[in-house]
């Protein structure tokens, strides 16, 4: 899961599980039946985006591994909607009913790198797809080839992908470019019973063979991470999420974002109510990163979209901001920012 700009006030955001923690039989998500059409009851109508021009482009400057800062430019595809139905995600707003149409992707990159004009020397690139990169009804296999063409100039290309759908097309498509092939794959939790709840589709298990696939073939991981998960005890949501981003770099994973998780689809307004999720507070996202901060053998970052809805103090709000923007940059947040006019400064 990570962000998407959108019209409508957009997630990624997180929450900490309220007081019951694992009020397990009393949600309508786990009390038997079809959960994935439970969740999807909860929805409201998707903004039907034109397969004929990206959702969105922009660039952004990313801190590698190294030190060395690069920048990378975003190309948010339209294409069809992911197979899965995770319980906190909400990327399925900006996707198309049906199959993702022959020749639509490569066309949408052709447009966004038109549009962005000049690239600097050394640049990355990510394509996201609000979905997987390789499931053939999101980006058709024919289009491979014409994509890779597209990707000429870029030494870094990322995509997102669910760790059961990487498998021989993602490792080809790795040959056919000439820059490192990277996959973001979402652990969101290193606990085994949340995970299971979040209706994923996935396990441990799962997630641990794709990224050893993955390293083998000298790709990249990325990971995303929730903050927290849904059905985390709020008093464990750092810890919890901490578990997550050392799961992920100890299974090889370069970069890992923590994505402060949101409401916005239906099914997390639900969870909220159930007391299964609050939304992570801004003290919970800077105590997270601070924790992160000592771990060197990766990048660790978090999602900073939007994320402004969390500070009402107008006092510390953009020195706040700036702290974490400083983490995702250098590393290390520095200093905590102190404010008289604000309860909850840090
Ligand atoms: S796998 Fe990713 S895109 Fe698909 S439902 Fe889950 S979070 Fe959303």
């Amino acid at each position: 899961m990570r962000r998407v700009p959108d019209p409508a006030p957009h997630p990624d955001a997180g929450r900490a599980a309220g007081p019951g923690g694992h009020a397990a039989s009393a949600s309508v998500f786990t009390a038997g039946g079809n959960t994935a059409a439970r969740i999807r009851s909860r929805r409201g109508p998707k903004i039907a985006p034109d397969p004929a021009r990206p959702i969105a482009h922009f660039r952004e400057e990313e801190r590698r591994l190294d030190g060395s800062r690069a920048v990378v430019l975003h190309v948010l595809l339209a294409g069809a909607e992911c197979p899965f139905t995770c319980i906190y995600c909400d990327l399925w707003r900006r996707t198309l009913d049906g199959p993702t149409p022959a020749g639509a992707i490569p066309r949408q990159l052709a447009v966004a790198l038109r549009e962005t004009g000049p690239l600097p020397a050394t640049c990355g690139v990510k394509l996201y797809n609000a979905s997987n990169f390789f499931d053939p009804r999101a980006v058709p296999p024919g289009d491979d080839a014409s994509i890779a063409a597209l990707l000429q100039p870029f030494d870094r290309v990322t995509v997102e992908c669910h760790p059961r759908l990487v498998g021989r097309r993602c490792l080809a498509f790795a040959d056919r470019i000439p820059g490192r092939l990277e996959v973001a794959m979402g652990l969101e939790t290193a606990d085994a019973a949340t995970l299971a709840r979040l209706n994923k589709g996935m396990t441990l298990e799962d997630f641990d063979r794709a990224a050893a696939r993955l390293t083998r073939a000298g790709i990249a991981l990325r990971a995303f991470v929730l903050l927290p998960a849904p059905f985390v005890p709020a008093a464990r949501a750092v810890e919890s999420a901490l578990d997550a981003v050392r799961y992920a770099v100890d299974r090889g994973a370069g970069h890992v974002t923590l994505i402060p998780s949101r409401d916005g689809n239906g099914a997390m307004e639900r969870l909220r109510e159930q007391g299964q999720w609050t939304p992570p507070v801004w003290n919970l996202i800077e105590e997270a990163t601070d924790r992160c901060a000592p771990i060197s053998n990766a990048v660790v970052t978090v999602d900073l979209w939007d994320t402004d809805r969390f500070l009402t103090c107008r006092h510390c709000r953009t020195a706040r901001i700036a702290r974490l923007r400083r983490f995702n940059d250098t590393g290390s947040p520095g200093p905590p920012v102190r404010c008289s006019a604000c309860p909850s400064s840090s």
